[in-house]
């Protein structure tokens, strides 16, 4: 990269599915103070274009995998130059790459290797874009340090054997699991996409002793034909992160190990904030996202700006020392986020108990009036999460010609699960107001899937847009 005329504050950036490649090339990147960004080969042409024309890489990798497609003309077409991208297609591609490096005069590279300080920005990580537009943030050398030795003490496994089959353009893949294992001095194994089947082979064949995952996928996998075949004693440790585990799945992860984490986190605090104590409940690990992390602070903000006492729903803010130095290019959203006392509103909203335990009720952005009354959708989903035979319940907000906004629930039954509108609508019955039960009921095969793994509510909120046109 030296040799190639990448210096410090310059973006690189790497087109990979998560292989060694990708994680080698972030930490060289990071080491001479230039600022990695991960992409990810699956995203349409659209997110690239938005991301590679607000990051401006300097350069881009492109790890080839095999069956991939040819991003070089796609790259062009995107404004990236023919000399700004290096195409490593195999294992001679990073040689040569490597022997170009040769030329590099050893008093520069050691002069751009101690220029590099803890509050320099080391990587951008887009947002997940599940309320809008995915924003850069801006992730310093010192926080994804911190972050992610606070993962490795609050985890505790000795024997760190993790698998990283995360997009890279996550905090995920690079922090959770990649950085989290270099940490423990432990050992990644990498497959180039989440396959349900594969992840449970790949924990038996390689004997991992961490699977974490977001908690679709976990389900994905437990209800793939692989289970049940594979051997997943060597797991000491299954974790999640970006969403909520239901009960059932919870107590199907706690038959494979006791040693289960939620954890809760987001892009710009560089990943996880809390975390559920070991022997926790399985409500515990179901309903709340436990305790906050031991280097974080959490409180719950009133619309008044004024801290709530427990129990009292409100915005979850964080402050640590490890949040993001802002959004990229986005100054006014930067300063809506993070505020003088340098609190991060997180967007979330939640209570936490006299027990001190974090409840998440719900985003703000999803928070919906129905009727006039406030609704937040992920009470709804855990009410149906918990009915016989429900195995994802999503719910988004309509426009109703009477209420001003109504829900619409789409759910994926359990494997051999037939579900009714009726006896859905009766399960809600018994157990929610009925300004929160949902106008209408959906039941799908599948649902649409961000890259992560998380629901797209945008493109769902789309499909339950025409709802009830016409009523
Ligand atoms: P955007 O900010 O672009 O709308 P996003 O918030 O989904 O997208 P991320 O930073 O990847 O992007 O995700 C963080 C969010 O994921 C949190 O604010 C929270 O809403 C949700 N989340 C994270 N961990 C958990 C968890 N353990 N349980 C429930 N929700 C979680
Ligand atoms: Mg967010």
């Amino acid at each position: 990269m030296l040799a190639r005329g990448v210096s410090k504050g310059d973006v690189v950036a790497t087109l990979s599915p998560p292989r060694a490649e990708f994680f080698i090339l972030f930490l060289a990147t990071a080491r001479i103070g230039a600022i990695w960004l991960g992409l990810n080969p699956k995203s349409t042409q659209r997110e690239l274009n938005h991301i590679l024309g607000d990051a401006k890489p300097a350069l881009v990798f492109s790890v080839e995998a095999s069956g991939s497609r040819v991003f070089r003309d796609e790259l062009a077409a995107m404004g990236i130059k023919p000399d700004q991208i290096v195409i490593l297609d195999d294992a001679l591609a990073f040689a040569e790459f490597n022997r170009a490096g040769e030329g590099v005069d050893p008093a520069q590279l050691r002069e751009a290797v101690c220029a590099v300080g803890s509050d320099d920005p080391a990587l951008i990580v887009y947002t997940s874009g599940t309320t809008g537009a995915p924003k850069g943030a801006l992730l310093s050398q010192g926080g994804m340090v911190r972050s992610f030795h606070t993962q490795a003490s609050v985890a505790g496994v000795q024997n760190v054997r993790i698998l990283n089959n995360l997009p890279i353009n996550h905090i995920g893949s690079v922090g959770d699991v990649s950085c989290y294992a270099l940490i423990c001095g432990g050992l990644v194994h990498f497959m180039d996409a989440f396959d349900p089947a594969g992840s449970l082979h790949a924990i038996d064949e390689k004997r991992l002793t961490v699977w974490g995952q977001v908690p679709v996928q976990l389900l994905q996998s437990l209800e793939s034909n692989s289970a049940g075949k594979c051997d997943l004693s060597s797991l000491e440790l299954i974790f999640w992160s970006g969403g909520v585990a239901s009960r059932q799945l919870v107590e199907r992860l706690r038959d494979i190990t006791p040693r289960l984490l939620n954890a809760y986190g987001m892009t710009e605090a560089t990943s996880n904030v809390a975390y559920t104590p070991f022997g926790a409940s399985i409500s515990q690990l179901s309903e709340t996202v436990g305790l906050p992390a031991p280097d974080c602070e959490i409180k719950i903000l009133g619309d008044d700006g004024k801290s709530l006492p427990v129990g009292q729903e409100g915005e979850v803010c964080v402050r640590t020392d490890r949040l993001m130095l802002g959004y990229l290019n986005r100054p006014d959203a930067t300063r809506e986020t993070i505020d003088a006392d340098n609190w991060l509103r997180t967007g979330d909203a939640g209570t936490i108990g006299a027990d001190g335990f974090l409840r998440l009720t719900g985003r703000k952005k999803e928070m919906f009036k129905s009727g006039g009354y406030n609704v937040y959708p992920r009470e709804i989903e855990q009410v149906l999460e918990a009915a016989a035979g429900v195995s994802v319940a999503v719910v988004v907000a309509a426009p109703h010609p009477v209420f001003g906004e109504s829900g619409v629930a789409y759910l994926i039954p359990a494997p051999g699960a037939s579900l009714t509108e009726k006896s859905l609508r009766d399960w809600c019955k018994e157990r929610l107001a009925n300004y929160k039960i949902p106008k209408q009921f959906r039941v799908r095969d599948s649902l649409p899937m961000l890259a992560i793994g998380k629901i797209d509510k945008v493109a769902l909120k789309k499909d339950a847009e025409l709802a009830f046109h016409g009523l």
